[in-house]
């Protein structure tokens, strides 16, 4: 079964009870302000502040209140969550991820250098919010950007991210990922440097600074961190957007290679497709394609079994 611990300010905690009410768990257990349980979810809120979920997506679960988190919590610990003005027109590294909710699939992040000069060029192709377009248009308009900016794609596959994943937690690797694509991207346009660089917010910027000190070589300067970042420069959009594609495409591949159609998010279907990769080659095959410690794995095993 898979699990979530997140921590939240007292106030966040508030708004997550409000959320969950109608679902409390009618028993007082120590050290819990609630517990709650909502489709086969299981929310435990610590008096520590910190949250625990577990049980059917409690990644995705987690992954909502912990963005919701970092706008809010970011304020407080960081000078350079507002951004300077003008900001949008200025020249930006912005970089995204994808595929950390999906539990078949790699998970990808992208760095782009959009300078000032090109945004028109960017905004006339198209380029916004990748959660706006479809697949089929981002997949097109992939090629596009990438004739426009320098970027840097960096993909973790199932395997190795089921090899990682022990050690690593998903935030931690994350950090990783942003860290080592902006530096790629840094190193591809130098002599010349960004005004600044947005990573869309996943974490507060205290938690990506202490993961951070883990990496053997850190960009720590002129970043900026901020919840919806596409909004607030074209970089990120099209850094989003290159996400989306590659981790379609290798979805695709993947789907050709296995000889079944690999559903993207975390769902029944996905649940239902693990159990056929499992009976066709077991958990060997299934962690070549699919973030095992996702609940889906042990629903997928129970269906299996059934069968
Ligand atoms: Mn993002």
């Amino acid at each position: 079964m898979s699990n979530r611990v997140i921590k939240l300010s007292a106030s966040e905690i508030k708004q997550l009870a409000a959320h969950y009410q109608a679902y409390f768990l009618d028993k007082k257990i120590p050290y819990t302000s609630f517990v709650a349980k909502k489709n086969g979810l299981t929310i435990t809120a610590y008096t520590s502040g910190k949250v625990m979920f577990q049980g059917n997506n409690a990644e995705a679960e987690a992954n909502k209140w912990q963005s919701t988190t970092s706008t809010s919590t970011g304020a407080k610990t960081s000078s350079s969550t507002t951004l300077p003005a003008g900001f949008s027109q200025k020249s930006i590294i912005g970089s995204d991820e994808v595929g950390n909710g999906s539990y078949f699939g790699p998970l990808i992040v992208c760095a782009v250098y959009a300078e000032t000069s090109v945004l028109p060029t960017l905004k006339s192709l198209g380029v916004k919010d990748s959660k706006m377009l479809t697949d089929p248009q981002i997949r097109q308009l992939a090629p596009e950007i990438k004739k426009q900016v320098p970027f840097q794609l960096l993909t973790v596959t199932p395997e190795k991210y089921n090899q990682i994943q022990p050690t690593y937690n998903a935030v931690r690797m994350k950090v990783a990922l942003h860290n080592q694509a902006i530096q790629l991207l840094l190193q591809k346009i130098a002599p010349e440097q960004p005004e600044g660089i947005l990573i869309d917010q996943f974490t507060s910027e205290a938690n990506y600074r202490k993961y951070l000190r883990s990496e053997k070589t850190q960009v720590t300067e002129q970043l900026y961190f901020i919840t919806k970042g596409e909004q607030y420069h074209l970089a990120v959009a099209a850094a989003s957007i290159l996400c989306r594609a590659q981790f379609l495409e290798e979805l695709e591949q993947a789907s050709k290679e296995v000889g079944l159609t690999l559903p993207s998010g975390a769902g029944n279907k996905s649940d239902q497709i693990a159990a056929r990769l499992l009976e066709k080659g077991g958990l060997e095959l299934l962690s070549k394609y699919a973030k095992l410690h996702f609940a889906n794995t042990e629903k997928a095993k129970k269906i299996a079994k059934k069968q």
